[in-house]
């Protein structure tokens, strides 16, 4: 990608509207544009960072052997009636077709999920069995804020586990737990905790939600010393004191991220979905589901990580790998040079994009912040009198403390090309 014909409009000066620190860079960087109040299209960056962690969650859901389905975001009313829900869910949206038929816009989809199921589940022996979606939702919410932690419309993974047992259900509670935490560390998000929580709507017995420590977050979330950690609802607010240990909490600001619920039969139950068990008789799956806010994630990575230049991705979500900077010299020797070197690596395969512009190198470095490929590869009239190319990182959780800062172009080029290529781990 040549940075000139990006499809995206980075902003100069403050971003209007921004209430937090990671939206402002998400406008400024454009990476998301405010379609209506609480809808974004995300740009060819914010897509591109969308997409790169949409592909960790599907390594992980796969991991735990999850089956990627994809469920419509308009379902009939019915399936909501016959839940209980249609009536409940205050943020459901319904509109009539013009037939008469009553949709709704699913806020999420055990409903539609159940009703799936009910096609495929005969007997135990197909047990147990997780099904997942990446996929959108919209929630009709009063109010929305900061960018993409609260919108209307987003892009949610959601999954849902069926099970014979209680036991089988904790047990993958547990792994898809585990998975959650392996998705949140490789997303770069360093300060994520699981807190227990309330089941609210959904029904159930045990929730955790995943909570980014961050001060722009809009829910409270209390932590002790001994491990106990939980949301506000679990908690005596007058006293703010442990239920476990008696200890005082510590009261911190939290962005949901991720939730997890054992649901139980609450649905199977009001919807019918049976299977026969080994004796013969009719029985209803145990469920357990699995949320994870997706375009949330990359707004949280913005809260956390970054600075007052920009984003910082991780080599995992950054949305190009390697930015090429050409700097124009007298004698017309640097960008042919930038050029080459982009070329080479588009070639074999590196997410790369290329600043030959006829632009202030001030520019192109304010540009670059935003856009934060991990490595930056400069190539300038000083840089090419060492026979070398200067290489910057910008990159989260990776110590860059004894990396390369200049790579020389020796006879083949393709030195060069190597050494990043190894830089990238391939
Ligand atoms: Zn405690």
């Amino acid at each position: 990608m040549r940075i000139e014909n990006l499809c995206v409009r980075r902003l100069i000066g403050d971003a209007a509207g921004a209430t937090t620190h990671g939206h402002k860079i998400a406008l400024k960087g454009g990476y998301i544009y405010q379609t209506f109040q609480g809808g974004y299209t995300l740009t060819p960056l914010g897509w591109r960072v969308v997409r790169n962690i949409e592909n960790i969650i599907r390594q992980e859901m796969d991991a735990i052997d999850g089956q990627e389905i994809l469920m419509p975001v308009v379902s009939g009313a019915d399936v909501w009636r016959e839940s209980g829900r249609y009536d409940t869910v205050d943020v459901l949206a319904k509109f009539k077709g013009r037939s008469g038929t009553d949709y709704v816009l699913n806020p999420t989809h055990e409903e539609v999920v159940v009703d799936f199921v009910k096609s495929v589940l005969e007997t135990y022996r197909q047990m147990p069995f997780m099904v997942y979606q990446i996929q959108t939702k919209f929630r009709d919410e009063l109010r929305a804020r900061a960018g993409l932690i609260r919108t209307r419309e987003f892009i949610m993974k959601d999954a849902y586990s069926f099970h014979e047992t209680y036991e089988d259900l904790e047990q993958y509670y547990n792994r898809c737990l585990d998975a959650y935490t392996r998705i949140f560390k490789r997303c770069g998000l360093k300060n994520v905790v699981d807190v227990l929580s309330s089941t609210g709507d959904m029904g159930g017995s045990v929730a955790h939600e995943f909570q980014l420590i961050n001060d722009m977050g809009e829910d409270t979330i209390y932590l002790c010393d001994c491990g106990y950690r939980t949301n506000k609802e679990l908690v005596d607010e007058d006293t703010e004191l442990c239920p476990k240990c008696g200890a005082k909490l510590n009261k911190v600001r939290g962005i949901e991220i991720g939730n997890i619920f054992q649901l139980g039969t609450k649905y199977s139950d009001s919807m019918n979905l049976t299977y026969a068990a080994p004796d013969g008789e009719a029985k209803h799956p145990i469920m357990g589901c699995y949320g994870i806010g997706v375009g949330r994630t990359m707004a949280a990575i913005m809260e956390e990580s970054a600075d007052d230049k920009g984003p910082v991705w991780n080599m995992a979500t950054a949305p190009f790998a390697v930015h090429v900077i050409g700097l124009a010299d007298k004698e017309g020797k640097t960008l042919p040079m930038a050029e080459k070197i982009y070329n080479d690596l588009k070639s074999a395969g590196v997410e790369v994009i290329l600043d030959n512009r006829d632009a202030r190198a001030g520019e192109k470095f304010a540009d670059a912040d935003l856009i934060a490929a991990p490595i930056r590869l400069i190539v300038s009239a000083k840089n090419l009198a060492n026979n070398a190319i200067e290489v910057k990182y910008r990159v989260n959780d990776v110590d860059t403390t004894d990396m390369e800062t200049s790579f020389g172009l020796g006879t083949y080029m393709s030195e060069t090309v190597d050494a990043i290529l190894k830089l990238l781990g391939k």
